[in-house]
Formats: C-alpha cells, structure tokens, sequence
C-alpha cells in the first residue's frame, strides 16, 4: 500500500487488458479498495476512499452482496477441505450436491449436468453437444445453429459466430465465423401478446427461414426474454414457444442461455419460466456462484445426454482443467439455498418497482430514447454512443458505479439492495443522463 493510487493505475494502465479495451488508448480505471454489502470502495486519489452503490452487481453476477457472511464461511470451510482437484477420474461432494440441485430447481426435463468454468466454454459445450447430438442420430448435415439477430452469447469462437453479426461485438472476426443462420430479432416489448400482429409477422419470418435450412440446423439458440449485451431488449415470452414449435417441427434442439437471466434476475427463477417452456440444453453461469468465483454450466435432457452417449464417439469431448472446481461449487450451492432460503420473488418485484419509478423521469430528457424495465434490470437508451467517462463519472460523483456501453445506461444491482439504495440508482442515473448523456 505505500505506493499512491496513481502508480498503481499506470502500472495496470501499460500492463493489463481490460475487458473490450485497448491498450494504446485505455478507457479510464478506478482502484478497488474494497467492497462491502453493495457498495465498492474506490480509491479518490487522495489517500482515502469514495464509496459507491454498485448498480452493475459486478456484471450480473453479485446477487448477495460483497462480504455476505454465508457465503464466505462457505468458502472458508471448503478451503479448509481441499480447494481443486481435476474430475478426470475424481468426483467430489460439492459436485454432486450442486448438480442435484440444479437439477431440482431448473426446468423439469434437465437432468443432467456438465460443469465448466465460463458462460462462454457452457456455450461452446451446448453448441458442441447440439452437433454432436445430430450426428448422433445420422443427421450429418445439421452443423450450423439458427438464432436471431441481437443476441449474445459469449467471445470465443462458437459464442461469437452466434451473437448479432452487424450491431454485435464481434463483427471484425465474421470472416473467421462458422456461418450461422440469423433470423429477424424478437419484436421489442415483454408484455406483446402472442396474436401481436408484429409478433405474428417474426414468427413467419423465421418459420421459413427453418424451413429453408431444417436439413442444416442443429440447433436454436437465444437469450429466453432478455436479449443482454445485444442492446437489453426484453421481448415476449410467446417467442419462445414459437421457438419450441419450430424446434420440435424440425428435429432441432432448443438451447436457452439463461447465463445472465439465471437466478431471478427477470422475475421468475428462470426465464424461460415466464413462457413455460423447457428447453433441451441450458446455460446459466454469472450469478450461479453468487459472484464470488467463475463457474458455468450446461444441463440437458436425458434424450440429449443418452442419444451422444450412444452415438459415434460416445463421449463428450470437452474437459476443463478447472471443471467442478470445488470451492466454486461449494459456494454456487451456499448462493443458492440462500436465495432460495428468502422471498427473493418479491424482492426482484419490489427492487422492479423501484427501478420503474426511479428511471421514470429519465423519459423526459432530451436525448433520451427509451427507458425499459424487466425485473430487476433497469435501462435508459440514449439517442447515440454515451460518452462514456464523463457519464461514469457522473454517476460516481452520485454514490453510484455503472458502465454503460454503446448507448446503453444500464443496471441490474444486488437483490441485498434496500429501496433506497434502488432510489439513489435511479436518481443517479437519471442524475447522470441530464449531466452527460
Ligand atoms: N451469454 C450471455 C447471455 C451473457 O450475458 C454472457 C456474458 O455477459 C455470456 C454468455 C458469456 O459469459 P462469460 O462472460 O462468463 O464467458
């Protein structure tokens, strides 16, 4: 700690990629110098703190809180066990317990379970097991994915090749791509009623759009309700059971990356809840572990899981190093009893509302395009790219930390927040938007 803030920032600055930066012409960093309940602790360059409401819960994934007590002496005790060990050939408590119960708490037909230690790699093995699940059954033709422009679901290479070809963050790298097949994205607006004519139109669309490639397609892919790092569109949950329709018309299977929507985030424990719908292969990650270490995972059906275990090969040929890491899995399963253990419904309803009422004003200002809310996910769309250091800045000098992108003010914060925690997100947002958006 002797060396000043400064030093620090400009060590990280020549040294260290960030996430979606350059590194000859780095966006501004803040030193963490702690983090506590929701709020982080930031250096202010003067030898002491600022402390702001963290309204990104560490991108989705802090649902807790900082420090939570539970979780902590969860971890405490698990390391005092042992702290990894590789799964080739091994099994332990933590693994298993977690499994079951992800199994119990996620849509009824999932059984079975692959851990691994990003939402990327999950979705890379979805996509992995969706091929290899077509082969299985004699279809070799059935090697590109279809899926709808918007979407995100990752930035390795199979993610990639499936998130928004043109708007999305990857389009440099098409060329490098598996061709997928993209149809039109969901029509905007959770609560479009399933006769929606717009809704009626998107779902002709990608009918022939099935149709034209059924003997290619392995697989759909979407993000079930909440389109995330695509633009933050909720959209109707009959979309999804168009997508089961479809999926089941034409042999393909149905695979939900519930990575950022997992846990309560919309409403419902799981998304695809709102549609009553199953998938055949989910995805959930970023909260799963509570924030507190990188764990991911894939869950399938038995059909799924016995068709490739019969098929060529028999195997599923992917194998993490850190796959079930225990301390992961321990305190994943700690994350979710606790959730469990409380009314985290009605939380997400009320920590909605308060989004709903707190970014309200926001519609009135000018370069203001639209304000959405869907469970606890608030977002203010400008009318072009923010400005990003100044508008951080903005919300910082308002007790509040967000990172916007493209033009995009967002925020989905801890479930542990108080309603005026919600109130000084929304104003700071608000707050902010006037100021620099
Ligand atoms: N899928 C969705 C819907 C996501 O929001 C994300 C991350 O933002 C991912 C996949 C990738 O997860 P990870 O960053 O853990 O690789």
């Amino acid at each position: 700690m002797s060396q000043s803030v400064s030093e620090w920032i400009q060590r990280d600055a020549e040294l260290l990629w960030h996430p979606y930066s350059s590194l000859t012409d780095p966006s501004p960093v803040r030193l963490v110098r702690g983090a506590d309940g929701v709020r982080l602790q930031l250096d202010d360059g003067a030898g002491g703190t600022v402390e702001a409401i963290d309204a990104m819960a560490s991108w989705w994934c802090m649902i807790h809180g900082y420090r939570n007590p539970v979780l902590d002496a969860a971890l405490k005790r698990q390391v005092d066990e042992f702290s990894h060990v590789m799964f080739g050939g091994l099994t332990h408590e933590p693994a298993v317990r977690l499994g079951e119960r992800l199994v119990e708490i996620t849509p009824d037909p999932l059984r079975h379970v692959f851990f691994c230690d990003s939402g990327s790699v999950s979705v890379e093995v979805a996509i992995k097991l969706a091929l290899q699940y077509q082969v299985a059954r004699g279809n070799h033709g059935r090697t590109r994915m279809l899926t709808v422009r918007g979407g995100y679901h990752g930035d390795t290479f199979a993610p990639m090749s499936v998130c928004d070809p043109v708007n999305g963050m990857h389009s440099l790298f098409t060329g490098a791509l598996k061709e997928q097949v993209f149809g039109p994205q969901p029509p905007a607006g959770f609560d479009r009623p399933a006769d929606d004519p717009e809704l009626q139109s998107w779902a002709d669309e990608l009918a022939v759009l099935a149709e034209r490639h059924a003997g290619e397609i392995a697989g759909i892919i979407v993000e079930p309700v909440l389109q995330g790092a695509g633009g933050m569109y909720p959209y109707s949950p009959a979309c999804l059971r168009v997508l089961r329709e479809l999926a089941d018309r034409h042999g393909f299977l149905l695979i939900f990356d519930e990575i950022a929507t997992g846990f309560g985030r919309t409403g419902t424990l799981f998304a695809s809840e709102h549609a009553g719908v199953d998938p055949d292969i989910l995805c959930v990650g970023k909260a799963l572990t509570g924030g507190y270490l990188t764990l991911a995972a894939m869950l399938c059906t038995t059909d799924v899981a016995h068709t490739v275990s019969n098929g060529p090969g028999g195997a599923l040929m992917h194998g993490p190093t850190f796959m079930a890491n225990p301390l992961a899995c321990t305190v994943a399963l700690a994350s979710i009893d606790l959730l469990l253990s409380q009314d985290w419904a009605s939380r997400v309803a009320a920590l909605s509302a308060g989004l709903s009422s707190g970014l309200a004003p926001a519609r009135e200002l000018p370069g203001v395009k639209d304000v959405r809310v869907l469970g606890a996910v608030g977002v203010v769309q400008l009318g072009g790219p923010v400005d990003l250091p100044r508008l951080t800045e903005a919300a910082l000098g308002r007790g509040v930390w967000v990172r916007p992108f493209r033009d995009l003010v967002y925020t989905m914060p801890p479930y542990v927040c108080t309603d005026e925690d919600i109130a000084a997100i929304g104003a700071a947002i608000t707050g902010a938007v006037e100021e620099a958006g």
